[in-house]
């Protein structure tokens, strides 16, 4: 089965396992700007990223028929420098019209606090001027219900923005629900410690239904596993759910919700493949 990982850091990831991927079925993924696993000390270094996600990410992807898709943004984790996240912000807008740029994200909060709700009202004015799509980190573990919370608050407050232009990830069961019934897109992490294992990831499925529901595996600097959503395939068949659902969540969601995207120009492979296996005979 074809799938799409709409949540995968591949910048911490080998060659390797872009090609693991492609061979499970990966032909799509999007790479949120996040950590690189070290705080950066100046905002040039964050122009430098953008360009390895907008320029290196996709050609390296490429070479396996990935299609590789980026956000940009200053992460939560580093946000608690206000001065230095208004630095980043203001080199987005230039990077925004790159081709595989779908919006602003992943924007959020990590520890919830006051300098981290500044820099994301910050990144949702440059959205909501700009009419640019949002992807959003809620934080971990015991902070993730009053952060969520927070983000919902926040993102509510602003009439600007369009509920189904906006996806929150790390939903867990007990957020899962405000996200829903708010209009958001829900996106569920699959990793092995914490967020969400294949498992529950399919009693939500079974709980709430697909619509407006994806499955990522986010693929990090921490213990998180790239081919998690193979996973998450087999336990849905294991469970005996037909294929045209399992498709939806892994495949037609996330396309639905990227498609709303001017940077979005996927072409679906069961399309490229005639032409190119015609042009190579
Ligand atoms: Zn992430």
């Amino acid at each position: 089965m074809y799938y799409f990982d709409p949540h995968i850091h591949m910048v911490s990831r080998t060659t390797d396992d872009y090609e693991t991927l492609a061979k499970m079925g990966c032909v799509g993924m999007s790479e949120p700007a996040f950590w690189a696993g070290f705080d950066r000390g100046s905002a040039e270094s964050f122009a430098d990223y953008f360009r390895q996600l907008t320029q290196f990410e996709p050609t390296r992807a490429a070479q396996y028929r990935v299609q590789h898709y980026t956000w940009l943004c200053i992460n939560a984790k580093e946000a608690e420098d206000v001065k230095l996240s208004r630095e980043v912000l203001s080199l987005i807008p230039e990077f925004l019209d790159k081709p595989g740029v779908l919006g602003i994200g992943e924007i959020g909060l990590n520890k919830n606090t006051k300098n981290e709700a500044t820099v994301f009202l910050d990144h949702l004015e440059l959205a909501a001027s700009l009419q640019q799509q949002i992807l959003i980190h809620t934080p971990h573990l015991e902070d993730k219900f009053q952060g969520t919370k927070m983000i919902l608050d926040m993102l509510c407050d602003d009439q600007r923005l369009d509920h189904h232009r906006v996806l929150v990830d790390h939903v867990e069961e007990h957020t899962i629900r405000d996200v829903l019934e708010n209009g958001f897109w829900a996106g569920m992490t699959l990793y092995p410690v914490s967020k969400c294992t294949p498992a529950r990831a399919a009693d939500m499925v079974e709980l709430y239904g697909p619509e407006r529901l994806m499955v990522n595996s986010a693929g990090d600097w921490g213990p998180s596993k790239p081919t998690a959503v193979p996973d998450f395939i087999l336990e849905m068949r294991r469970r005996g759910h037909p294929e045209s659902l399992i498709r939806k969540i892994v495949y037609e969601n996330p396309l639905e919700f990227f498609r709303q995207s001017k940077g979005f120009d996927f072409t679906p492979p069961e399309i490229v493949l005639p032409a190119e296996i015609k042009n190579e005979s």
